[in-house]
C-alpha cells in the first residue's frame, strides 16, 4: 500500500453535500462522475494532497443506498493507492483478508479498484486502487 488515496463518504444528496463540503473545505469539487456498474454518482474534492469522494446512490439496490439505510450517511470506505492491484489482492488474500472482488474492476477517477470486506478489517471497508495508465483496461472492455 502506498498511501491513502481518498476517503469515501456516503451521502443522500450529492447536490446538498457538494455545497456542505465546499463550505467545509473552502474549495469546490473538481469533478462529478457516475459509475453505473456500482449504482453511484460521485464527486471529488481536494484537500491539500488528499482527496474526498462523496457517493450518492443512483438506484435503490446500490451498495450506497444499502449502507445509508443501515448506518446513515458518513464515512463509507478508505481507499489506498497501490502500484500493482492484482499483486496486492493476492498478498491480502494470503494474509487471510476476504476480498469482495475476484478481479479488479473499473472504478471512478480512472482507477482499477477492488474492495476488502469490512468484516476482515475491523469494520472498515477498504478500497484498493491503481491508476489506469490508458482510458481503457488492457483488452479494451470494462471488467465488471
Ligand atoms: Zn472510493
Amino acid at each position: 500500500m502506498n498511501k491513502i488515496e481518498h476517503l469515501g463518504v456516503a451521502v443522500k444528496s450529492l447536490e446538498a453535500s457538494n455545497l456542505l463540503f465546499e463550505k467545509l473545505l473552502g474549495a469546490a469539487h473538481y469533478k462529478i462522475e457516475e459509475v453505473a456498474s456500482e449504482g453511484v454518482r460521485t464527486s471529488f474534492f481536494k484537500c491539500g494532497p488528499n482527496k474526498i469522494e462523496l457517493l450518492e446512490a443512483t438506484s435503490e439496490d446500490s451498495p450506497i443506498a444499502e449502507f445509508i439505510e443501515k448506518k446513515g450517511e458518513g464515512v463509507h470506505h478508505v481507499a489506498f493507492a497501490v502500484g500493482d492491484i492484482v499483486a496486492e489482492m493476492e498478498r491480502l488474500k494470503n494474509e487471510g483478508f476476504t476480498l469482495l472482488n475476484e478481479v479488479p474492476k473499473k472504478g471512478a477517477d480512472n482507477k482499477l479498484v477492488a474492495f476488502v470486506h469490512p468484516k476482515s478489517a475491523n469494520g472498515m471497508l477498504i478500497e484498493l486502487c491503481q491508476e489506469i495508465p490508458s482510458p481503457t483496461l488492457p483488452g479494451g472492455e470494462e471488467v465488471s
